[in-house]
């Protein structure tokens, strides 16, 4: 994901475009979420030389898939991602405002679109993503997913969840526990 602009020379205000599908590289995503390595990337791009370098711009869209963070669902969309970004030329002064290893160069004549697209689409992405807003995840004794099942509750403690609920007591507690109704009150 490089773009050779040499053609562009250094006169300001030359541009061209460039509309192109590229594989997606590893790692444009998140533990959750992200684009899928070699999945299609469809670029629109445009190259305008300026005088210290080339501008950037345009959008990328990229196919996000992951998961639903509650409920694990799978999450599959398509995300505009808007580029934008100055790339100095090789031997152009540092000025401006940005720390001089936040500038991107131009090595070459080349510029290498890979790391701007991936902050691009990874800050595109959600930090906890959710199949939707008031996803109400899965029931935590059973796993099932709850919006499948309006009013899922459970009336009877499973055996094993008692036990693990009465940890620091006996077995013998626990047993006891879970024969008499009483005892149960009082745990809730
Ligand atoms: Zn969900
Ligand atoms: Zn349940």
């Amino acid at each position: 994901m490089a773009e050779n602009v040499k053609d562009l020379g250094r006169s300001p205000g030359t541009m061209r475009t460039m509309h192109e599908h590229v594989p997606a590289p590893k790692d444009f995503g998140v533990a959750l979420i992200g684009v899928p390595d070699g999945s299609d990337i469809e670029l629109d791009l445009r190259f305008e030389a300026v005088h210290e370098g080339i501008l950037v711009s345009g959008t990328a869209v990229v196919p996000v898939r992951g998961e639903c963070g509650r409920c694990l669902t799978p999450i599959a969309y398509d995300q505009d991602v808007d580029v934008q970004e100055l790339f100095y030329y090789e031997d152009a002064e540092s000025f401006g405002e940005e720390e001089e290893e936040e500038q991107r160069r131009i090595e070459r004549d080349v510029i290498d679109l890979e790391p701007v697209l991936r902050d691009a689409v990874v800050t595109s992405l959600p930090f906890q993503p959710v199949c939707r807003e008031d996803c109400e995840g899965l029931c935590p004794e059973c796993g099932v997913r709850l919006e499948e099942d309006p009013g899922h509750h459970h009336e009877v403690v499973d055996p094993r969840w008692a036990a693990l609920a009465g940890l620091t007591g006996t077995a013998a507690d626990n047993e006891a526990a879970k024969s008499t109704e009483s005892d149960e009150r009082e745990e809730s």
